[in-house]
């Protein structure tokens, strides 16, 4: 578990990021060069601390030398997020976390060597189109050509088994998990009668997997 969290950069990504790491029981130090952003977080954080993160003085005095999960999550100034991802990674922290805001500055936090690049606006812009064109409850992208999908089951399954269905053979998707008329999940197995009404979590391919609930 990453319980001690360091979060460079206390935006609105920042600050959610921070937050939510806080809301299940981490430590978090938050920097950020502004006044407002730290008045802010102040009471919310375990730390916030304003500082310019791109001085390496800085950062060593503040421990992130010794850190093991960082993020950089300064998106506008591409330069200082560059210049603090690749100081963080020159104290040989072992997961740097960085947030890009285009392509370019995906690709060059990837090739400085930053472990995980997140791209928010472009992830999330990518899962509203998919949820707005399938009319899905929920789409999430696995990699791999895979996604996790939540909806509600198509008229050509419902009433029977599964498995008299032989919906993975049929429709190529694996049905994980049903939700009833009680509000309860349950794992679904070949047994299962899925009912109209009832809220299904499914994976497969893709195409598939967004266009079962048509069937
Ligand atoms: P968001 O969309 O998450 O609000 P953003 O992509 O617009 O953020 P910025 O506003 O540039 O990104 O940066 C987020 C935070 O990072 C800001 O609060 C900013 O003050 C802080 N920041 C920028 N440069 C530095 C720096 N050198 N050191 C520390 N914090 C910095
Ligand atoms: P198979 O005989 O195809 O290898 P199986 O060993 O899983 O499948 P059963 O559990 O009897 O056999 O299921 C029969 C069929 O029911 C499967 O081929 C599959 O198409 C479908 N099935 C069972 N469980 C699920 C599920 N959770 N989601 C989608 N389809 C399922
Ligand atoms: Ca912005």
């Amino acid at each position: 578990m990453a319980d001690h969290v360091v979060v460079i950069g206390l935006g609105r990504f920042g600050e959610s990021v921070a937050l939510e790491l806080m809301a299940t029981g981490a430590d978090v130090l938050g920097i950020d060069i502004g006044e407002d952003p730290v008045a802010r977080m102040n009471a919310r954080l375990t730390h916030a601390v304003q500082a310019d993160a791109t001085r390496e003085e800085v950062l060593r005095q503040l421990g992130v030398d010794e850190a093991e999960y960082v993020v950089v999550a300064i998106g506008d100034s591409i330069e200082a997020s560059l210049l603090t991802s690749s100081l963080v990674l020159s104290f040989g922290v072992p997961q740097l976390w960085a947030k890009a805001v285009s392509d370019a500055h995906g690709r060059i936090l990837e090739q400085i060597g930053v472990h995980h690049v997140v791209h928010p606006e472009r992830e999330i812009g990518r899962r509203v189109a998919h949820l707005l064109r399938a009319r899905l409850q929920d789409y999430i992208e696995l990699g791999g050509g895979y996604a996790l999908v939540r909806t509600t089951p198509p008229a050509a399954v419902i009433g029977r088994p599964i498995r008299e269905i032989h919906v993975r053979r049929n429709f190529g998707v694996t049905v994980i998990a049903s939700k009833g008329s009680d509000g309860d999940w349950k794992d679904v197995t070949g047994d299962t009668v899925l009912a109209d009404g009832d809220e299904i979590l499914l994976t497969g391919p893709i195409a598939k997997a967004e266009r079962f609930h048509l069937k």
